[in-house]
């Protein structure tokens, strides 16, 4: 079974542990966001690439969902001492190593997608991981500015995100660059080629929602073969992690398992799997002509993912039989 799993940081990661787990034959490729990548230092770093790269090479480090496990920070605490900003990111000495190793590869002149293929040797992550795209792309908010009462001003999704912990009104997501970007090579080549597509509960603003704005991407969704499955991230009107209703409410979107599904779409999604929690908006799902049910939808270890990804594919399996019916 081809499986072709768009994915951003930790809900995507995550889920791609429990469906490793579920179906360990499936060939399984990942369309990783990147425009959460930013650049620190003169290093290239990409955050949702490498939480997956991490967690499905047990590398992560647990507690936190990103970066090392066993990390140290002896770096930071230099750079500190010269008064180096930015202090909000946390980069430890052994993550640092990741971004060296891209940066020079780059430099040397290969894409992203060929520099993550060649980390991956290293991490053995069980899935080919393709960024959405090797152009730059990169996620800004705009928000008041309050140093000048009155505008507006847009930052970098990071500096949103991890410094101002999304506690300022989010008046607007742009994907800076994502216009001119091309998917990646082989990204659309495993879209069509695929016999299931998995939205994971990742951010639908951020994450799968910048990957599905590069050009090219949601087309190829749409006239997949394959049909097209989600997992809410949002349980009982707010998300399980993070801040997403932040960004919900900066598309315009209301944080309800519900809500999600009606922006993604019927002409995108042939499947929605929403949590027990939420089962009261099954027949709302339905009504906009999404197929859905209500599952256990909490990652709390490996075998409740797996339950998740089993009826994530049953769903697809269903609605498949029901299109060749
Ligand atoms: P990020 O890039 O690290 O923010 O990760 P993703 O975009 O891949 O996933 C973030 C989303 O995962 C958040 O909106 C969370 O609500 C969702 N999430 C995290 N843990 C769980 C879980 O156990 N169950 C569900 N349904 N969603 C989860
Ligand atoms: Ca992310």
């Amino acid at each position: 079974m081809r499986i072709v799993v768009l994915a951003g940081g930790i809900g995507g990661a995550r889920f791609l542990r429990g469906l490793k787990a579920a179906e360990p034959q499936a060939d399984i490729t990942v369309v990783g966001n990147t425009g959460d990548d930013i650049h620190l230092f003169g290093l290239k770093v990409c955050p949702d690439l490498d939480t997956v790269m991490y967690t499905l090479g047990e590398g992560i480090n647990e507690e936190q969902g990103w970066g090392r496990r066993e990390e140290t920070w002896s770096i930071r605490e230099e750079m500190g001492k010269y008064g180096v900003e930015p202090t909000w990111f946390g980069l430890g000495d052994r993550d640092y190593a990741t971004h060296i190793v891209r940066t020079q590869m780059m430099s040397a002149g290969y894409g992203l997608s060929a520099v993550t293929e060649a980390l991956c040797a290293r991490w053995q992550p069980g899935v080919r991981l393709i960024p959405m795209s090797d152009d730059r792309v990169e996620t800004h908010v705009v928000v008041d500015d309050p140093d000048r009462p009155g505008t507006r001003k847009a930052i970098h999704f990071q500096e949103y995100w991890v410094k101002l912990r999304a506690e300022p009104t989010a008046h607007a997501i742009v994907a800076v660059g994502i216009e001119e970007a091309k998917p990646a090579p082989g990204v659309l080549a495993a879209i069509a080629e695929a016999d299931v597509i998995l939205f994971p509960p990742s951010n639908p603003v951020v994450s799968i929602g910048t990957i599905l704005g590069v050009p090219g991407i949601r087309d190829a969704l749409v006239e997949a073969s394959a049909p097209v499955v989600g997992l809410s991230p949002i349980v009982g009107g707010a998300p399980v992690r993070g801040m997403a209703d932040k960004v919900l409410e900066a598309v315009g979107v209301e944080t309800s398992a519900l809500a999600v599904a009606k922006h993604y779409g019927p002409g995108l999604l042939d499947g929605w799997l929403v949590d027990t929690a939420d089962a009261a908006s099954v027949p709302g799902v339905e009504e906009a002509g999404i197929p859905c049910r209500a599952v256990p939808l909490m990652m709390t270890d490996v075998e409740a993912t797996a339950a998740m990804a089993r009826a994530a594919l049953d769903l697809a399996a269903e609605v498949r039989a029901e299109a060749g019916a």
